[in-house]
This record gives structure tokens, C-alpha cells and sequence, in this order.
């Protein structure tokens, strides 16, 4: 949108709010071209001179990844510095490194064209792969080509930015985002990219505000330009005008206000005035996360998302390797419960399968994989038990479709069992198993699969994008993505009823639980657990604990009656607003879809 502003003309651009935060400056326009490097031929006696040149570049970049490499594990820990690992490990591969060697002997050409000749080969190879986990390995094979050329030719890395700056960038890997941290970097801004991407993760867990999926932020961004950048809306802001920086500053003073009046609330109980209490868990990625998740004040892990363990690895995980970290997780939780959810793998998310789809959200996914491949699920079953003797793990099954499958997953269950058994390994004989209902067809069979199951687990975010026909990280049906859908509203009570009327637990897993929003009306539906993201659980706690139940079950039958996901989100935002006035009404402005319209979308 563009709106004339006295002489200067803001554009605004609405993507999503992947990490909160207010940031103000100059954008630095990250591409990732590779710098251009054309053969030039070299004498018999600049032959050495240029073997050297190579040398020196290859330890100028393996110093500067083992660097990154352990900033990244001191400030995120290490599952998340492995990526770098494997960038070192390019570096040191000696039949690459030895290809380039012959050839400058061999042809007489400079060192920066033979590497890119030789790197770009195998790059291009694992780019045109279909398989998305090759693809991603491909960005760090580029990485590293690039630093080499960078510091054969001793330009300036991309990662030195001069001053403070937030980076606009049509996408950003993990890497990316930790290496540019590093410097005094403000916020980042991308193309692509949605809440549950790594890109995302690592900047809430960096603490650095990020608006993702802005689809056309590098066309409209020109290094140098002031942009401000609004973490807690998902919008950014081309040549803000005076009163609209203004304004952005009063909203985070108030956010950061907020924020303070929930310092101490993490160790106070998720209940309501009328002393009804809720389970108020985390979900989690990675176990660097575990420790801000208890700071915040979580009294569980309602999701713990094992396929994090996949990222930087070409294999699967080894018995020992899952039990290990899965026993970590569930004593720095103890006493209180951490659901392990098998690994959802396919669909968006990466994957050690080669996976080739034409749809993979409706493809190979989740407990479809895991049943195919027994000896994958039995080694994570195996994994899982052994880290359940202190009785607070249970069990969750993703992406389940019909009853049979779950039937199948306790046989397998039943078989890890027995082989511990065997083993005379220790586990919980009475360990708690649950289905995510996520997939339209599991909430109609809702009643069978809490017959089935110990507990259910909604997962709103695939859940709506099979209730509704949209694509969860498609930018462009984005404003068809309403969790306030009345169907979607529908479906969350019938399943809370069916899992009640079978004496079951019903929790929810899936963003939802995390929109402040949604609280009151979930309360009143009847949810039993909220497993939110870790920096929104103290929100999360002080709307529960302001509101009475009665009062909620009267919110969601009036909820119930209303017709669209507009009068709905109104009815509630103003509830909220009205039981917690303090709350900054910008967390709760259900008119940014009309302020903020998406940006062009091709005919
Ligand atoms: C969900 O679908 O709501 C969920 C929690 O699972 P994920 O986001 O990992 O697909
Ligand atoms: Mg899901």
C-alpha cells in the first residue's frame, strides 16, 4: 500500500510477525550473488603463488566458521551450531579441495574461477535435486564457495556490516541468521519464510526482531534506506514518515510495559478467579530451548517437535543419540510432562528420506512415514521409552487420518516394549499415548480416536489448512487462513467434546492456543492444556488468570452463534480489551487486515 504522507511516501508491507520487537534504520539488501569471478591463465612460475593464494583463503575461512561456529554454540547452544559443522566439513573435504588443487596445476587458471567451476558443479547437482533436504544442503555448499571466492579475492564478507543495519533479504538460512547476529544487526526482513521456519526460531531465540514472508521486500528495498520494521504486527515500513516512527516507539514502550507487569507471573498457577486450572505448556524445537521455556514459567512441554533433531544431519538419529537427548529433556522438566511427538517429517519440513511430491501436505507425512519405516519408528519408540522412567513422558503421534493407524503405532509401541523387556532397559509400562487431530478426517473420528488414545492434541496449523483449503506458508491465501473461521471454531469444540465424553485430556498444540485473542474462548470451550510458544506464555497465563470460567463458557456460546470470522475476532478482542485494559491494544487490533492490505499479487 502506499499512502501519501505529508511530502514522503510510506510503503507498507504486510508479512508475518516471526519474531517480536520494534526496529528503526538502514537496510542492508542481502543477496546472495556470487561475487564474479571470470578464468584468467596463469604463468608456469604464478603457479605456486596461486596454490598458496587458495590455502590461505581455505584457512582465512575455516577460522572465520569455526568462529561463527562457536558463537553460535555459546549464544544458541549446540544442536543449533551443528549447521555449521557440516559447512567446516565442505572445507575440509579433501577430494574437492584436491580437484581444485590438480586443476590450477593442471590448466594454469586462477584459484577463485576453479572453485567456483568445481564447487558450482556438485551445487548445481543438489539445487535441481527434488528432494527439498538436498536443496537446502545446496545454500550451504554456496555458502561456503562464497566465503572461499570472497577471501581468495579479499573482499569484504557479507557478514561485516558496517553500523547498525536490519537486513532485507529474499530469504535467510539459519546460518544467515546467526552469522549476521553477530554484528549490530536490528532486525531482519525477508521475502520468504513463515513462523515455524528456522529463520524464525533462531531470531526469537536471538532476540532479534523478524517479519518474514513480505514477498516483495527486495524489490522495494534499496540498501541504505530507512525502513522500520514491526516485529509484533508483521509489517514493515519503507521511508517511514516522522509520526509513523513516532507511533511505532509509543507501541513498543507499551509492549515492553506490558511485558514488565508480567515479570513474576512465571511462577504463579494458570488458573482462573474462579480456580479452575489449565496445564499452560511450551512447544519446543530444539533442547537449547528448554531452559527459556521454564523461565517463562512453563509447567510442561506439551510439543516437543523431535524432527528438530534432523536439521544438518543426512541420516537419522541413532537409538542412543534420540534416548539421550530425550532423557536430557525429560529430567530438566521433571516433574512436569513432556509429550514427544514422533517425527513429523515431509510436507514442508525437512526430511534424511528422499522425498519427491507433487503435494507433500498431502503426501508422505508424519505417522505415514514412521509406519512404513519400522525400524525408524521402533528405534524412536525404543528412544522414547527409555527416557520415560521417570514417568513424565508421553507419547504423540502427528498427522494421524484413520483409527488404523493409531492401532498400528501401539503395535509397534507394544513390540519396543517388549525389546527393552528383553533388554531389561527400564521404562514407564504405563506410558501415556496421544493423537495430534490436525487432518479434518481424525476431528470427525474424533470420539474412536479418544477411545483409542490417551489424549488428543489439536493442531490448529495444519488442521486449518486441510479444514479450509489453505496452504499454511502460502503468502498469497494468507487472509483465508483464519483460525476464527466459525468452521474451525466448530471443529475445536466437537473434538474437546469427544475427548470429554471419553474421560480424555484434549490439549492444543497448534499456534492458536498461543493467540491472546482465542484464551477466553477456549477456556470457555472447555480445553484442558494451552502449549504455547515460550516468549507468549506469560500473556497466555495473565488472560487466564484474569477471567472467570462461568464467564467464558458464556463468551463461547455467543462465539458459537456468530456467523464470520470478522464479528467473531471483534467480539473477543473486545472482551479481551475489557477484562484486561492494560493489555496494549495493538496484540489485539483486529482492523490491521483493513489498514494493511496485502501487497500485488500476479494476475
Ligand atoms: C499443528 O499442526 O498445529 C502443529 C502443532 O504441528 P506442526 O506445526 O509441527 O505441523
Ligand atoms: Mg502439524
Amino acid at each position: 500500500m502506499i499512502a501519501e504522507e505529508g511530502k514522503s511516501k510510506e510503503v507498507i508491507l504486510t508479512g508475518i510477525a516471526a519474531s517480536p520487537g520494534i526496529a528503526i534504520g538502514s537496510a542492508y539488501l542481502y543477496s546472495k550473488v556470487v561475487p564474479k569471478v571470470s578464468p584468467r591463465s596463469l604463468a608456469d612460475d604464478e603457479v605456486d603463488a596461486e596454490l598458496q593464494r587458495l590455502q590461505d583463503a581455505l584457512a582465512r575461512s575455516e577460522k572465520e566458521l569455526q568462529k561463527i561456529h562457536s558463537f553460535a554454540e555459546q549464544k544458541l547452544g549446540s544442536q543449533s551450531a551443528r549447521i555449521f559443522e557440516a559447512q567446516i566439513m565442505i572445507l575440509q573435504d579433501s577430494v574437492l579441495m584436491g580437484a581444485i588443487r590438480n586443476r590450477i596445476r593442471n590448466e594454469k587458471k586462477n584459484a577463485e574461477y576453479l572453485v567456483f567451476d568445481e564447487v558450482d558443479k556438485y551445487r548445481r547437482i543438489m539445487s535441481d535435486s527434488a528432494d527439498e533436504y538436498i536443496q537446502e544442503r545446496a545454500h550451504d555448499v554456496d555458502d561456503v564457495m562464497n566465503r572461499i571466492i570472497r577471501n581468495i579475492l579479499d573482499q569484504k564478507l557479507f557478514s561485516r556490516l558496517e553500523g547498525e543495519s536490519l537486513i532485507v533479504s529474499e530469504s535467510l538460512t539459519p546460518a544467515d541468521t546467526v552469522i549476521f547476529s553477530r554484528n549490530q544487526v536490528l532486525g531482519y526482513a525477508t521475502d520468504f519464510g513463515g513462523f515455524t521456519s528456522h529463520a524464525a526460531l533462531l531470531s526469537r531465540s536471538l532476540k532479534i526482531p523478524a517479519v518474514l514472508g513480505l514477498r516483495t521486500a527486495t524489490k522495494h528495498i534499496k540498501t541504505g534506506d530507512c525502513i522500520a520494521l514491526d516485529g509484533y504486527g508483521g509489517a514493515l515500513i519503507i521511508h517511514p514518515s516522522e509520526e509513523t516512527i513516532e507511533s511505532l516507539r509509543r507501541k513498543e514502550q507499551r509492549l515492553k510495559e506490558f511485558d514488565k507487569k508480567l515479570e513474576g507471573i512465571a511462577n504463579l498457577p494458570a488458573e482462573t478467579l474462579d480456580h479452575k486450572r489449565y496445564e499452560l505448556s511450551a512447544n519446543l524445537e530444539l533442547q537449547d530451548e528448554v531452559e527459556y521455556a521454564i523461565q517463562q514459567g512453563s509447567q510442561g512441554i506439551g510439543l516437543y517437535r523431535t524432527e528438530g533433531q534432523l536439521m544438518g544431519r543426512q541420516s537419522f538419529p541413532s537409538e542412543d543419540e534420540q534416548a539421550a537427548e530425550y532423557t536430557a529433556i525429560a529430567e530438566q522438566m521433571f516433574p512436569h510432562p513432556v509429550m514427544l511427538r514422533t517425527f513429523d517429517i515431509g510436507g514442508d519440513k525437512m526430511s534424511p528420506v528422499p522425498l519427491k511430491e507433487e503435494n507433500p501436505f498431502l503426501g508422505w507425512r508424519g505417522i505415514r512415514v514412521s509406519l512404513d519405516r519400522p525400524e525408524m519408528f521402533l528405534d524412536q519408540l525404543r528412544a522414547i521409552l527409555r527416557a520415560s522412567t521417570k514417568k513424565n513422558v508421553r507419547i504423540l503421534l502427528p498427522m494421524v487420518s484413520k483409527i488404523g493407524e493409531v492401532r498400528k503405532a501401539k503395535e509397534y509401541l507394544k513390540q519396543a516394549q517388549h525389546d527393552l523387556t528383553l533388554r531389561r532397559c527400564p521404562f514407564d509400562k504405563n506410558i501415556k499415548l496421544g493423537v495430534m487431530i490436525e487432518v479434518p478426517s481424525a476431528a470427525v473420528l474424533a470420539e474412536e480416536l479418544a477411545r483409542e488414545a490417551d489424549f488428543l492434541s489439536i493442531g490448529t496449523n495444519d488442521l486449518i489448512q486441510y479444514l479450509l483449503a489453505v496452504d499454511r506458508g502460502n503468502n498469497m491465501v494468507a487472509s483465508l487462513y483464519q483460525e476464527f473461521n466459525p468452521a474451525v471454531i466448530r471443529t475445536v469444540k466437537s473434538i474437546i467434546d469427544a475427548g470429554h465424553k471419553h474421560g480424555k485430556w484434549v490439549g492444543m498444540c497448534g499456534e492458536m492456543a498461543g493467540n491472546p485473542i482465542a484464551t477466553i474462548l477456549l477456556v470457555g470451550l472447555g480445553l484442558d492444556e494451552f502449549s504455547v510458544a515460550p516468549p507468549i506464555l506469560p500473556e497466555i497465563k495473565k488472560i487466564i488468570r484474569s477471567i472467570k470460567f462461568k464467564d467464558a463458557r458464556k463468551v463461547a456460546d455467543k462465539v458459537l452463534t456468530l456467523p464470520t470470522e470478522f464479528e467473531i475476532k471483534e467480539y473477543l478482542a473486545a472482551i479481551v480489551k475489557e477484562k484486561l485494559p492494560d493489555m496494549p491494544v495493538e496484540a489485539l487490533d483486529t482492523s490491521q487486515d483493513k489498514l494493511y492490505v496485502p501487497s500485488s499479487k500476479p494476475l
